[in-house]
């Protein structure tokens, strides 16, 4: 049966039985996992559930290669969804044992870019949020909820 064969093809690839998801899909749910943290998405999903429309990944003005990860244009506000590891949450913030005068300068660099980029946000007039990764992403739907129409009023 051709269509028990294509399943046994597709597990033997890697993808989803039959039955689960779509293959096209789960093409984009791979597709997105290269480009969107877990949580940032886990946010986006809970605004959207909310009303809330945004932009993804805005270019910010100004600040060439540098874009925000969730963006309220009308309300000028960024969102940031920051990963522990690479923005140095101070919960769980690790410095690799190899190379470590290097990554400590990468790490350290990228920390003071997020405090840069801030600063240029503000001075734009936006308002900036960031969340770490491992925060609740409900409770940071509710803050951003709430920022959003704070700025309205
Ligand atoms: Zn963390």
């Amino acid at each position: 049966m051709a269509r028990e064969r294509e399943g046994a093809e597709r597990r033997s690839r890697g993808l989803a039985p039959f039955g689960t998801v779509p293959a096209t899909t789960s093409a984009r749910m791979s597709a997105q996992k290269r480009t969107n943290t877990t949580p940032e998405m886990l946010l986006r999903k809970q605004l959207h559930a909310k009303g809330l429309r945004y932009r993804v990944n805005m270019p910010i003005p100004g600040l060439p290669r540098r874009r925000a990860d969730i963006t309220f244009t009308r309300a000028k506000l960024a969102v940031f969804v920051d990963g522990c590891f690479w923005h140095r949450c101070p919960t769980h913030a690790t410095d690799p044992a190899t190379r470590g005068e290097w990554w400590r300068q990468k790490l350290d660099g990228n920390v003071a870019r997020d405090r840069e980029t801030d600063e240029h946000l503000r001075r734009l007039g936006w308002s900036v949020l960031r969340f770490w990764e491992h925060e609740d992403m409900e409770q940071a739907a509710r803050v951003v909820a709430a920022a959003v129409s704070r700025s309205d009023r």
